[in-house]
């Protein structure tokens, strides 16, 4: 049996998500094409939109970040300016994505178990310089939430694009992105729908996108063309991941079975509620305030004990079958357990049995 991923991604899948991997597709065959028809729309529900409403979803090969950078580059111009809040490492890299592609911008950096300032952002947008402003949903690094709602009814006030990575968030925290008024969203195959890597998706409001035509500076990256591409023929302009696709189409399926994005939200909660209560009893401190940590992934301290070594707490767990996730705060020592994916509060209990032997093993 494979070993169950306590991680932000890849993740646990089912065996039928696997399953329907199995078939060779040709990228210009109808059954593909109607393949990627599907998933488009029913990303749009699960983002409480529709094409009708005015919405389309832009399909990208690659890992969650590829989308990222498509989305920034092709929708922030050289003569626009983006707000960056950042309470992470993912903050960050969007920065990183920016400075790169020569895109003017301005950081707002709060520590990591905060959420940015709605005040200072409030007073940043209205020095009226921004043409865009751009937040991180769930900030994987610590597994805070991030309030997008209280952000985008100001980027609205302010008039300014709106753009949210919901990478580690979307399909499992419910979400209406035009109530938000995201103009543009990004998440990934393989975190909370639970498919299997190989592409982004950007959801994205069609009069947003289609001022995003000529502003790409690069050719793979290109929202706009890509979007056109989709469109025209139902087509990837490059090979498309379609096995990738397959699996995501069963994935969603998957969740439709479920019950949609609030029964997904309550299994993941059930996972947090499993685990927190677990760790706790174990002695293992939270990282953060229960009022900002959300039930995506959870980050304890280490302990502050001799015996504790992560490395050897690490590798007793996966040998044990399960795997769990090193820490990337800048200032404080932390690993991380993930909640999501195909795992249910059996599968979190199992993990707490092992922790408990392990903690007895090493001696803390
Ligand atoms: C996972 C994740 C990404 C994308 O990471 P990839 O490794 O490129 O898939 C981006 N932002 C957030 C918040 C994430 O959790």
């Amino acid at each position: 049996m494979d070993k169950l991923l306590f991680t932000p991604g890849p993740l646990t899948t089912s065996l039928t998500v696997k399953e329907a991997m199995l078939h060779d597709l040709g990228s210009r065959d109808i059954s593909f094409v109607n393949t990627v028809k599907e998933i488009r729309e029913q990303l749009l529900e699960h983002g409480a939109v529709s094409k009708e409403s005015g919405y389309e979803t832009v399909i990208m090969q690659g890992s969650g970040t590829f989308g990222v950078e498509a989305m920034i580059s092709s929708a922030v111009p050289k003569d626009g300016k983006l707000l960056i809040l950042i309470n992470g490492a993912y903050g960050e890299r969007i920065a990183r994505i920016a400075s790169i592609h020569k895109i003017p911008y301005e950081a707002l950096v709060c520590d990591e178990d905060q959420t940015p300032d709605l005040q200072k952002t409030e007073e940043l947008l209205s020095s009226g310089s921004f043409t865009h402003m751009i937040i991180v949903h769930c900030e994987t690094t610590s597994g805070i939430f991030n309030p997008i709602d209280q952000f985008g009814a100001l980027a609205a006030r302010y008039g300014v694009g709106y753009l949210v990575d919901s990478m580690s968030a979307f399909g499992a925290v419910p979400v209406d992105i035009a109530a938000c008024h995201i103009d543009f969203l990004v998440s990934s195959s393989n975190k909370c729908i639970e498919g299997v890597p190989g592409f982004s998706f950007v959801i994205a409001r069609r009069d947003s996108l289609i001022k995003c035509q000529g502003q790409a500076d690069t050719l793979v990256l290109d929202m706009y063309a890509q979007w056109i591409g989709l469109e025209n023929d139902g087509q990837f302009r490059f090979t498309p991941p379609t096995h990738a696709l397959l699996a995501f189409r069963q994935a969603l399926r998957e969740l439709d079975e479920e019950g949609g994005v609030s029964a997904r939200a309550a299994r993941y909660q059930d996972n947090f509620n499993t685990l927190a209560e677990g760790m706790s009893a174990l002695g293992f401190k939270e990282y953060l305030s229960r009022d900002r940590q959300g039930y995506i992934i959870n980050s304890y301290h280490y302990p502050e004990v001799a015996a504790f070594d992560f490395k050897v707490f690490y590798n007793k767990l996966n040998d044990r079958g399960y795997i769990i996730y090193p820490g990337k705060l800048t200032k404080a020592n932390c690993f991380r357990i993930g909640n999501i994916g195909r795992l249910y509060a059996k599968d979190v209990k199992a993990l707490l049995t092992a922790i408990t032997e392990v903690k007895a093993e090493m001696g803390f």
